[in-house]
C-alpha cells in the first residue's frame, strides 16, 4: 500500500508540476518547424497555426508544403511560409534557418522533427546507411542550432528537439535510428548544461516520444508488434506546448518517464519483456 501511495503521488505531482501553458504565449511567435510535410511535423504546423503563430515549414516535398501551408492559413495563422530542402545536403540547414530569419524578421522558436526514412530489420552491416542518417537525423540539426543561436539569444527563443524513446533505450530492428536519437540526447543534454553556465537566454526542450501512430512508423511496425501507438495530433500539441513552457525534457505518453527512471533496476527483465514485443 505504502509503494503505492508514493508512486501515485509521484505521478500526481510529475502530472501537475511545471508551468501551465498559455496560448497567447504563441500568438505571432515566429516559429520555424521541420519535417512538417507529413505526420507530427504536420500536426504541429496546425497547431501552431492554430495559436495564431507565424510558421515557416520546410521538408523535401515543395507541393506538399504547399498544400500544408495553405490549410495553415485557414486555420487561423498570422503567416505561413515554406521551404523545400533536402537535410542530407550539408548546406541546406543553414539556408533553411537563414529563409525563417530573414521572412519572419527573427526567430522564437527552432523545433527539430525531421528524420530521413530508415529500415525497420536486424542490422545487415551497412555502415553507409548509418553515416547518411546521421547527417539528416543528427549533423543538420547542429548545424541549425549553430545558424539559429544567436537570433534565439535576442528573442529569448527555444529549441525544441523531438527526441525518443530510442534514444533512451535499446531496441530491436532500429540500430541506425537509435543511434541518431541517442545522439541527439547526448547532445542537446550537454547543450542544455553550457547554455545554462553562460546564463543564455535560449532554452532547449527535449521531447522523448514512445510509438506514435504516423504513417511512416505504422507502415514499419504493422504485423511484427502490437505495441499501442499514440494520436500524432496529440503527441504534436505536447511538443508545443512542452516548449513553450520551457520544459527541460518531456514525455509523451507520460508514463514512458517513470519507464526511463526504472529502466537499469532489472535489465535482465526489461530486455526479455523488449524482445518479446516482437515478433521474429
Ligand atoms: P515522418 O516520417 O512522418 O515525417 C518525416 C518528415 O521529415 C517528413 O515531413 C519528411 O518530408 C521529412 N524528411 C524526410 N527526409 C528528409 C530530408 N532528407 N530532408 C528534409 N526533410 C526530410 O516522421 P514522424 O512524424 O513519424 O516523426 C517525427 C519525429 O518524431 C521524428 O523526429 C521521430 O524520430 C520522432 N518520433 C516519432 C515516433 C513515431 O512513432 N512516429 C516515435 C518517437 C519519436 P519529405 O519526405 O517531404 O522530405
Amino acid at each position: 500500500l505504502l509503494i503505492v501511495g508514493v508512486i501515485g503521488a509521484a505521478i500526481f505531482a510529475f502530472q501537475w508540476s511545471g508551468p501551465t501553458f498559455d496560448p497567447e504565449l504563441l500568438k505571432g511567435a515566429r516559429v520555424l518547424v521541420t519535417g512538417a510535410s507529413a505526420g507530427i511535423g504536420e500536426q504541429m504546423a496546425y497547431h501552431l497555426a492554430g495559436f495564431g503563430a507565424q510558421v515557416v515549414i520546410t521538408a523535401r516535398r515543395e507541393k506538399v508544403l504547399q498544400q500544408v501551408a495553405e490549410k495553415c492559413q485557414m486555420l487561423g495563422a498570422q503567416k505561413t511560409l515554406y521551404i523545400a530542402a533536402d537535410m542530407t545536403n550539408p548546406s541546406d540547414p543553414e539556408r533553411v534557418v537563414k529563409f525563417a530569419v530573414d521572412k519572419l524578421g527573427g526567430l522564437d522558436y527552432l523545433v527539430l522533427n525531421h528524420i530521413g526514412p530508415s529500415p525497420f530489420t536486424m542490422w545487415d552491416g551497412d555502415v553507409e546507411h548509418t553515416r547518411w542518417l546521421m547527417q539528416v537525423n543528427f549533423l543538420s540539426y547542429l548545424q541549425m542550432t549553430k545558424t539559429a543561436l544567436p537570433t534565439l539569444e535576442q528573442s529569448k527563443g527555444s529549441i525544441v528537439v523531438v527526441s525518443s524513446l530510442l534514444g533512451k533505450m535499446c531496441s530491436p530492428f532500429v540500430a541506425p535510428y537509435t543511434s541518431t536519437k541517442f545522439a541527439l540526447n547526448g547532445f542537446f543534454g550537454t547543450l542544455q548544461h553550457e547554455l545554462a553556465m553562460q546564463m543564455s537566454n535560449v532554452s532547449i526542450t527535449i521531447c522523448i516520444l514512445g510509438l506514435i501512430d504516423t504513417d511512416s512508423a505504422m507502415e514499419k511496425v504493422r504485423g511484427i508488434t502490437n505495441i499501442q501507438a499514440w494520436p500524432a495530433s496529440e503527441a504534436a500539441l505536447h511538443i508545443i506546448t512542452s516548449g513553450a513552457t520551457q520544459q527541460t525534457e518531456s514525455y509523451y505518453p507520460w508514463f514512458w518517464y517513470y519507464g526511463c527512471l526504472i529502466r537499469d533496476w532489472f535489465p535482465y527483465f526489461r530486455d526479455m519483456s523488449l524482445r518479446n514485443l516482437y515478433q521474429y
